[in-house]
């Protein structure tokens, strides 16, 4: 995720992608007490190994003081800026801009890395105590009419000041971060910018509130053990768990609108009514016409982001967002995914065609729907791979996948890892290592917390605690990987699936673009770039995982230590491409669908469901497939920070495929093509354009047909 370049880290968790919401009180310059700095571990110096942060010597109540003492401090630092009567120059004003907020970034690093892996009550009142503080301060800083003058004046010398490269790029995000949030408009328009700011942010905040309830207020009971059929033991179980809390007493298994519910059921129930009904409610989340109805908000929404890229100077929202990715306009985001979706199209209706004939084989005499599409799709997939995930996990004990991915960076980079367990952790489970190069250099600290439990968020995620930069010496990164992997039990050791061996790669993927930065600026080092690049790091290495020569690396058996079967590796290379249709088209729809809301130039409201009709029907989306996710429920675009940016998992994909197609051209292991991706690509962080160091990398710009083929979509 692109980070804030004055507000390195907490940016990025504190503050949505649509801009934030409070007022600036101009006057708050509170002096900062130094005391406090002596007596809060956080604050204090930190004399670990490395200076990696003392989490055992830190309290839950220390994190929300040493965050204000660290605004206030980083307020001091800006008044300074300012206050400087010297003429406004590149070390006066950028660096010192770069080197303020130090103390802040160091407290949110720690704080919202142990807050998304091992949170409490008071962690959590503190979270939602300081985004609108944080919000503030962000307002405060960009919006500040005396600091966009010193930085403007320096922005307009920029050709004369004899800047390295990685400065001049320096001094253009920082001048862009200030005019993107508002900094060059008169009174009378950034009062303006506040109001649809905070409208927005509002409206976003009601769409993410009736979804949830949309989501919540439909569910199904069974009572018929055959309506759940094959599904697996463990989910019948859960399902059971589920009738049973909300106070049912027969024998009988609640299915709810819960991805992790519908989706399975949806893949295993034999009863085609039952289906359609679960179906039918999830599709109209939103759309319902109750007091939960999300189309009058998500139509204001798209109304405000219009108005404000026209305050802004800019043709549509997607015109305003996508001038600061690598994309660059929607034209090039549409003229990408029309190379992609008539291939997608064509094999969905393949696949609508076996699907089809399975079902005829059960003896339905209907058209495939919509409802049927995963049933016979897991139907199909029995009866041409007899592939069953579940066998996989013995083979993918968590330890032996951390060694492949070690192996792995050993192979291509020379990287060494030493488990140090002197460091203080958050966690008694997390596991931290050193990292060095091959000649035993330093390279930086990782810590990994794989383990799912109460205190910790879902999904799977990398934070950087410190961020690599030389500008006043050399500071090494430290990074953590974090996952939620089933925990070890008393019985088993901790073994994944496939998909999650897979996160483990891609997690990792993130970890190396943290640890090789080598920039001087931390706003430009590791992840700090456009959101549209930020993913092809991680997912490029999701493409080793599953070849036979990286399985036979670590794919032991946990119990006999007995290498992976040929069979098995032969099953999941054969299987990779099955059902890909649907899933690039179902994605798709929904890519080009947010595209269509945020190239809108009129600002009157929309009717989302005619407008979501008319769309689908110019892309000729087939109505056995709808789009993963429709207006009323889209809360990537309308309650996170991807509007106009869904389209980045697979510009990254494409980035990704490219890649692994050079190492394929050569050898996996090829250590001249990981060197060159090592200095063009990980090492550059944000410092270049994502296309500049990709043509750096590849010598030429990326091609879609490692991904068409990846897909088996040529
Ligand atoms: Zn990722």
């Amino acid at each position: 995720m692109k980070q804030n370049i004055l507000l390195v880290a907490t940016v990025s968790l504190a503050m949505a992608a649509c801009g934030d919401t409070s007022t600036p009180d101009a006057d708050d310059t509170q002096i900062a007490d130094e005391s406090m700095a002596n007596d809060s571990a956080l604050l204090a110096e930190w004399d670990t190994p490395f200076g990696v942060p003392p989490f055992d010597r830190i309290a839950s109540e220390d994190y929300l003081p040493a965050l204000r003492f660290g605004m206030d401090k980083h307020r001091q630092e800006i008044a300074d800026i300012i206050a400087n009567t010297d003429t406004a120059t590149f070390a006066n004003t950028i660096e010192m801009l770069e080197r303020s907020g130090s103390t802040l970034t160091r407290v949110s690093n720690v704080f919202y890395a142990v807050e998304g892996a091992h949170s409490d009550d008071v962690m959590r009142e503190t979270a939602s105590t300081i985004a609108p503080e944080f919000s503030a301060h962000g307002d405060d800083i960009l919006l500040n009419a005396a600091l966009f003058d010193r930085v403007s004046a320096v922005y307009e010398q920029r050709d004369d000041l004899d800047l390295t490269a990685e400065q001049l790029r320096l001094l253009e995000e920082t001048h862009k971060q200030f005019i993107r949030s508002g900094a060059n408009l008169d009174d009378e328009s950034q009062s303006r910018l506040r109001e649809i700011n905070s409208e927005l942010a509002s409206l976003s905040q009601t769409f993410q509130e009736n979804l949830l309830d949309e989501t919540n207020n439909f569910e199904v009971l069974v009572t018929d053990k055959a309506d759940l059929g094959d599904l697996p033991a463990s989910l019948v179980a859960l399902a059971a768990e589920e009738a049973t809390k909300s106070g049912q007493e027969c024998e009988c298994w609640l299915i709810s609108l819960q991805r992790p519910s519908i989706n399975p059921f949806l893949q295993y129930s034999p009863n085609r009514e039952l289906r359609k009904t679960l179906f039918d409610a999830y599709a109209a989340r939103g759309n319902n016409d109750n007091e939960s109805d999300n189309k009058a908000t998500l139509s204001r929404m798209v109304q405000l982001r219009t108005e404000r890229s026209a305050l802004m100077g800019y043709d549509s929202h997607a015109h305003f967002v996508l001038s600061d990715s690598m994309a660059e306009t929607p034209e090039n985001v549409y003229g990408f995914l029309d190379q992609i979706w008539q291939p997608a199209l064509r094999v969905s209706k393949e696949e609508r065609a076996a699907l089809e004939e399975m079902m005829r084989a059960d003896g339905i005499d209907d058209r495939l729907r919509a409802w049927d599409w995963r049933y016979y799709t897991e139907k199909v997939r029995k009866a041409k791979y007899d592939f069953d995930e579940e066998a996989l996990r013995p083979y993918f004990e968590v330890n032996a996948v951390r060694d492949g991915v070690f192996a792995l960076s050993t192979k291509l980079f020379g990287l060494q890892f030493v488990e140090r367990n002197d460091l203080p952790k958050w966690h008694p489970d997390q596991q931290v290592f050193e990292v060095k190069e091959a000649d035993g250099t330093h390279l930086a600290i990782l810590y990994m917390d794989y383990f799912a439990r109460e205190t910790k968020q879902g999904g799977a995620w990398m934070n950087e605690l410190r961020t690599q930069m030389s500008l006043d010496g050399e500071v090494t990164p430290i990074i953590t990987n974090n996952f939620n992997f089933p925990a070890p039990t008393e019985s088993s050791p901790s073994l994944l699936s496939l998909t999650e061996a897979e996160t483990f790669f891609h997690e990792f993927g993130h970890a190396l673009h943290g640890m090789f930065s080598d920039v001087t600026y931390a706003s430009l080092a590791g992840t700090n770039t456009p959101r549209d690049f930020v993913e092809f790091p991680s997912q490029v290495m999701e493409n080793w995982m599953r070849e036979p020569e990286v399985l036979r690396l670590f794919a032991n058996h946990y119990e006999t230590g007995e290498p992976i079967p040929q069979e098995i590796i032969d099953k999941i290379t054969a299987s990779a491409k099955f059902n890909q249709g649907f899933i690039t088209i179902e994605y798709m729809a929904a890519t080009y669908l947010d595209l269509a809301y945020h190239v809108l130039d009129i600002t009157e409201m929309v009717e989302p469901d005619e407008f979501e009709s008319k769309i689908m029907a110019d892309i000729d989306l087939i109505d056995e497939i709808i789009p993963r996710y429709r207006s009323g429920y889209f809360a990537h675009i309308f309650a996170g920070g991807y509007s106009a940016g869904y389209y980045s998992y697979i510009w990254s994909e494409v980035l990704d495929a490219d890649t692994f197609q050079a190492f394929k051209e050569t050898s996996l292991f090829d250590t001249e093509t990981a060197a060159r991706f090592r200095t063009e690509i990980l090492s550059k962080g944000g410092t270049r354009p994502g296309m500049e160091l990709y043509v750096n990398f590849r010598g030429r710009e990326p091609q879609i047909e490692p991904l068409l083929e990846k897909r088996g979509l040529n």
